[in-house]
């Protein structure tokens, strides 16, 4: 956990969003314990059904542990805006008796992916196209306890955060009254700090031809929303215009989980997939994959 903190991110690679920007190929990670809601929340948040057709299920990765990693791929298309995006779902997290290596071998696994790249690098000297598959983001999901983050996920979150660009949200978060999520939110963000956990924060500079909110927003509000708190649903309503509403139902009623003021899942999807996504490929070039060059340079060389 001693790897540089530096977090300026590069300027774009390839990708530009808003524009179509080919097929890139984005694993993201999705941590959390069993029943968080992570399925759901990735359903949510890129609009598919992981029982539907237009995921393919990869067969699991071993990752020579009792922890198993699942990769799911998924195709997007929004806003004239094209991705692959591969979801890798670490199916038993934390449900080992002893779960004292879990973090490590979380972090193995993206140091593997690390340096699978690496390896790739050597024997194309071309470097034009290359398998992409690294993990460039995390969502990190925390149980709705109220309660703060437990000795897992600060281990854990602590061996992400110097590895990929880390993000922690709040799965469930209907779970917390308004009041309740504010300060399991702020107990977080101090959690966060005195453990030294390296968060990714979305920049807030590059928002200005939005007219949404963020365009206003300092690098504080822009820390402020984290951790994230999101309401996910499978079920679907449809709108007055014929539009599907994807909505959580309660015996007392329905919510639009796309609802800004119970939910961060709108605003988390369009900062990590409409503003976002080549200022993490950036970050984890200029950053993230630089320090496993380096460390293991100097591991192997000396
Ligand atoms: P996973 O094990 O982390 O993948 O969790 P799932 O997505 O499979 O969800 C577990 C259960 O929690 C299911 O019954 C979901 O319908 C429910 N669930 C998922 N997201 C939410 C949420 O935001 N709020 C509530 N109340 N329940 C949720
Ligand atoms: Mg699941």
């Amino acid at each position: 956990t001693t790897r540089a903190s530096v977090v300026k991110a590069p300027t774009a690679t390839s990708t530009v969003p808003g524009k179509y920007i080919g097929i890139a190929d984005l694993p993201n990670q999705v941590l959390g314990d069993v029943g968080v809601g992570k399925s759901t929340l990735i359903n949510s948040l890129f609009g598919v059904d992981v029982y539907g057709d237009d995921y393919v299920r990869a067969p699991p990765m071993r990752t020579g542990e009792t922890v198993q990693v699942e990769r799911n791929v998924f195709r997007i298309e929004a806003k004239g805006v094209r991705i692959l995006v591969n979801v890798l779902d670490v199916p038993n997290f934390g449900q080992a008796l002893d779960n004292s290596t879990t973090a490590d071998t979380v972090g193995k696994f993206i140091d593997q992916q690390l340096h699978e790249y690496f390896e790739a690098s050597h024997q194309k000297r071309s470097q034009v196209v290359r398998e992409d598959g690294r993990v460039h983001c995390c969502l990190y999901v925390i149980s709705p306890t109220g309660h703060g983050l437990r000795p897992l996920d600060i281990a854990t979150m602590k061996s992400l955060g110097v590895r990929t660009n880390l993000i922690p949200v709040i799965g469930r978060a209907d779970s917390l009254t308004m009041e309740e999520r504010e300060t399991f939110k702020e107990t977080i963000r101090r959690q966060l700090k005195t453990h030294e956990i390296q968060v990714y924060y979305f920049p807030s500079d590059e928002d200005k031809d939005d007219s949404n909110m963020e365009s206003t927003r300092t690098d504080e509000d822009m820390a402020n929303l984290v951790p994230f708190a999101v309401i996910g649903g499978n079920t679907f309503l449809t709108g007055k215009d014929g539009a599907k509403i994807r909505v959580r139902r309660y015996p007392w009623g329905t919510l639009d989980v796309e609802d800004p003021k119970y939910s961060d899942l709108n605003l988390l999807r369009r900062l990590l997939l409409f503003h976002h996504l080549p200022d993490l490929v950036g970050i984890t070039d200029g950053l993230h994959y630089s320090n496993y060059v380096r460390e293991f340079l100097s591991r192997t060389i000396g």
